[in-house]
Formats: C-alpha cells, structure tokens, sequence
C-alpha cells in the first residue's frame, strides 16, 4: 500500500475533547493529513485555539461548543457534516479516588463523560455513516489503566474499561456495514490532565514513567495523534476491534 494511504484529502473527521492535549493534537494532525476537522469541546476558548492551529496549518476546522454528555447537541453537531469519514471520541476527566471512600456522584460523573459521551458519539458516527453508506472509522479513547488498574482509579478504569467493551461490541455490529471501529490505550502522556498535578509529584509520576519505558520517555500528545492518524487512514483498512497501545513499551502486568 502506498504511503498516500494516510492521506485524508476530501475526508471529513469529527473530533471530540479537541480544545486541549490529545484531542488537539489529533484534530490538528488529521488536518495536516488533509481532513476538514470538526473540533468539539466544552471549552470554547480551547477550541478557538485548536482552530487557530488548524489554519496556520492550511487546514479547515469546524467548532462546536459543546457538553459530549449531552446526546441531542452531539448528534445535532455531527449531523452538519454531509459525510462523516472519521470519529475520534477522544474528551475525558480525570478522577482519583479510594475505592472506601468514592461516592455515587463521583461514579456517576466519570461514567457519564468517560462512557456515555464516548457512546453518544460513536452512535452519532456510526448513524451517520450508515445512512452515507460512508465506510467510515470511529475511534475511542481508552487507556492503560484498563489494563494495570491501579489506586485511586476504580471510577477512570470502569469507564475506560466500558469504553473497551464498546469498542469491540459495536466494531463486531459495524464491521458487515465496512465501518471500523478501534481503540487506542495510551500510556503516560504529559497533557493539561496529567499536569494538573503538584509540580513535584508530577516529576516523581514521569521520571517513573519514563523508567518503565524502554525508550525512556513519557509520551506526548503528538505521539497519541500519530496511533490515531493510522487508524483513521486507509493503511488501517483490515484493522478493526482493537486496542492499540502506544506507551512507550511499558510493560503491563
Ligand atoms: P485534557 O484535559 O488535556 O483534554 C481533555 C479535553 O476534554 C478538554 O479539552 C476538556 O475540556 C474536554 N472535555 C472534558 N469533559 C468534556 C465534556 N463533558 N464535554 C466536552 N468536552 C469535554 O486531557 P488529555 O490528557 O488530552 O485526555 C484526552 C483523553 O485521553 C481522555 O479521554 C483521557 O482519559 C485519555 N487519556 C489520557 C492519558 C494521559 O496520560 N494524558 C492517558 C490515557 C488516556
């Protein structure tokens, strides 16, 4: 296959949580490979910024402010696009918590934005790709905490976990429609969401991190970008239901 398979010219991608870290990165790299991006998020500012980025790059970018948990503004936003080739269900929050101490609210919300919001897009997408006939790829955001567990993450990893499940049920109910649908389950990536913790744990968090890598490093957004450019793109064509891990090698338990 030609390196052209990773050409998005005439494309259209839907890219939800872009105003910040991973989300950004990917909308502004699956600009560059040459997709008109819709760019969704709460953070109207944020977005702005995304699309400003897009610009200078020569792309064209679309925004929509938006609360992913709220399904109707969702599929309203990605029913503007004619024909949606790409879906990538990147918005997510961060919670830490013991398991003795986290309250039904907590799980609530981290459900609601980590699982349903994730849900609500891929249903979007994948309405809007059956009724183009578009064969389309719709990518979720994971992580390795599905994988490792870990302290304080019961409420994430649920989430992330579900986010798993409905990556491989809906990529096993799309696949006969040529709609492919795959996760990606980044390792330790240094974004808005990890450094919003104290400078000093943060360091402890990455130098870590970055000895459980064999390249010796923590991942940047960019990185998380490339993974989901490849499964955007046609050179991903006879990949469907997985989880792709880029982290640096980190081996997992
Ligand atoms: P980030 O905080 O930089 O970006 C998250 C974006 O999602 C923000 O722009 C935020 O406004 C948006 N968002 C949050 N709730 C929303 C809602 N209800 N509606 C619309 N937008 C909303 O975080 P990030 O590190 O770029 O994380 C992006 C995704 O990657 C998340 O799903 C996260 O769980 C996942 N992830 C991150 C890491 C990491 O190490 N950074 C590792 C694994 C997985």
């Amino acid at each position: 296959m030609p390196v052209t398979a990773y050409d998005l010219t005439g494309r259209t991608a839907f890219v939800t949580g872009a105003a910040s870290g991973i989300g950004r990165a990917c909308a502004v790299l699956l600009a560059e490979a040459g997709a008109t991006v819709h760019c969704a998020d709460l953070d109207t500012h944020g977005l702005d910024g995304t699309a400003a980025l897009i610009k200078d790059a020569g792309g064209t970018a679309r925004t929509h402010p938006l609360d992913v948990t709220d399904r109707a503004r969702l599929g309203e936003a990605v029913a503007t696009c004619a024909r949606l080739d790409v879906m990538a269900a990147v918005a997510g929050i961060m919670h830490s918590s013991p398991v003795l101490e986290t309250r039904d609210e907590d799980l609530d919300r981290v459900l609601e934005v980590n699982f349903k919001g994730v849900l609500y897009a891929c249903q979007a997408a994948a309405r809007s790709m059956l009724a183009s006939k578009t064969p389309g790829s719709i990518i979720t955001m994971a992580s390795g905490a599905v994988d490792t567990g870990g302290a304080g993450l019961l409420c994430y990893g649920a989430a992330k976990a579900a986010v798993v499940q409905l990556t491989k049920t809906l990529a096993t109910e799309m696949g006969p429609h040529g709609i492919r649908v795959n996760a990606v389950a980044p390792g330790w990536i240094r974004t808005p969401m990890t450094e919003r913790h104290d400078v000093a744990a943060q360091a402890r968090t990455e130098a870590f991190m970055s000895r459980m890598s064999p390249l010796g490093r923590v991942g940047d957004p960019e990185d998380i970008a490339h993974a989901v450019l490849h499964l955007a793109s046609d050179a991903s064509a006879f990949t469907t239901g997985q989880i792709l891990r880029p982290n640096g090698g980190v081996a997992m338990p």
